[in-house]
């Protein structure tokens, strides 16, 4: 069965959305299977965040799935201060993921005064803990057929558990808004915890009719920022109509350039639902056949996304978040790579030009290079795990463990 189920995310959320008609498995025309691997700098070790998360109902197979989604976002985003999250499992039926990000505003190095930022990206920017007690993020994750593996093999029955949770810690580290719909009016920073039915391991503070640094890039096609009071004041129709009207753009510079086409467009359908309207790419602009198809509010059976693509990332950036510095000039790893290793010759059977192949010990320190050959001899490399990295002459690449003998 190809279905859609729920993804969810959100801030300050809402379990009561859950019960919605929104929240049903949304069934698909057809599969789409396909994978999207991690980025390079994963397999090659490099780390500029560390995550300290503690588990609650996860079996051990969980875990190494949650693991491995932080573990790639620790090698995308730069953080001094590790990134703390509260993982839940309640496996809840029709459930995908929940995240509530703990908030902070007006902390000392804020780039901007009276906007909320989610704690993980306060912290990284004060370059300290500005609540050592508190936890990040609290992310609970619901019942499917998870598929926990973490090669990326998710057979179509089932729904792949990296992706999901690498899903939620965006949303915990800022890929979050606090816009909310009640009755005929739009609001941002009105969120309550009446709204939720679900309790957070931080304090919930009142969002005082504020905005998140998020919503503060929203505009529509008018170029109106939903933000601007004067077009669109805090608690009015006019808002209202603004987020539900299918027309909402995330206008950050670093997105902007990576997708001036769709203009990285918000998922703001016509009817507003807590949760999934406008705190995620949209599911129509950004399908699963897009690299960029993590942030969408939903997700597909079969469809592995281990990487969040360079919208998402570029998001990351414009709400003040430092990347690797590798990070963006990293092509994007979509070779069919098919391969042999066989007496110590490793060898490319995709049909690709090969412009280089680089072998990489588990630190990343480069240890052989061969260049327009579509084979390498291994045999004289000490290390017992290595990375393979090949990248072809239209500039795509893939990578490889390999346990070397
Ligand atoms: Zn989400």
């Amino acid at each position: 069965m190809n279905s859609n189920v729920f993804f969810l995310f959100f801030t300050i959320f809402c379990m009561c959305s859950l019960q919605s008609d929104a929240c049903q498995p949304k069934m698909l025309s057809a599969p789409n299977k396909r994978i999207i691997k991690p980025p390079a700098n994963y397999y090659l070790g490099i780390r500029t965040a560390s995550f300290e998360i503690e588990y609650t109902g996860f079996t051990l197979e969980q875990e190494a799935a949650f693991d491995m989604a932080a573990d790639i976002w620790a090698s995308i985003v730069v953080s001094d201060v590790p990134i703390t999250i509260k993982a839940n499992y309640i496996g809840m039926p029709g459930l995908g993921g929940i995240t509530l990000p703990n908030m902070k505003k007006n902390f000392s190095s804020a780039p901007e005064i009276e906007k909320w930022y989610v704690s993980a990206l306060a912290n990284s920017l004060a370059g300290y803990d500005l609540a050592p007690d508190e936890m990040d993020m609290d992310i609970h994750i619901g019942m499917d057929d998870w598929y926990y593996g973490l090669d990326g093999a998710c057979p179509a029955t089932k729904a792949d558990f990296v992706s999901l949770c690498l899903h939620e810690i965006c949303h915990g580290l800022g890929f979050v808004g606090v816009a909310k719909v009640s009755g005929s009016l739009g609001s941002f920073g009105e969120i309550t915890a009446a709204d939720f039915g679900i309790s957070t391991s931080f304090p919930f503070l009142s969002m005082e009719g504020k905005s998140s640094v998020f919503d503060t890039y929203l505009r529509n096609n008018a170029d109106q920022f939903l933000c601007d009071t004067i077009i669109f004041p805090n608690n009015s129709p006019e808002l209202k109509i603004a987020m539900t009207t299918n027309d909402v753009y995330f206008d950050g510079a670093n997105a902007q350039f990576v997708d001036p086409i769709k203009k990285v467009r918000i998922h703001a359908p016509t009817s507003f639902l807590l949760g999934t309207s406008m705190v995620h790419l949209n599911e129509v602009s950004y399908s699963a056949a897009d690299t960029n198809t993590l942030m969408t509010p939903y997700y597909e059976y079969g469809v592995v996304t281990h990487a969040p693509g360079f919208i998402t990332t570029a998001v990351l950036q414009d709400i003040g978040w430092t990347l690797n510095a590798t990070y963006t000039s990293i092509n994007q790893n979509d070779i069919d790579l098919t391969y042999t290793y066989v007496n110590n010759i490793f060898r490319v059977l995709s049909d690709i030009d090969v412009m280089e192949i680089n072998v990489y010990t588990i630190n990343g320190q480069q240890v052989l290079s061969n260049k327009n050959t579509n084979h390498i001899d291994l045999s004289n490399i000490e290390e017992k795990v290595i990375i393979v990295h090949i990248k072809s002459k239209t500039s795509k690449w893939d990578a490889v463990k390999l346990v070397h003998h």
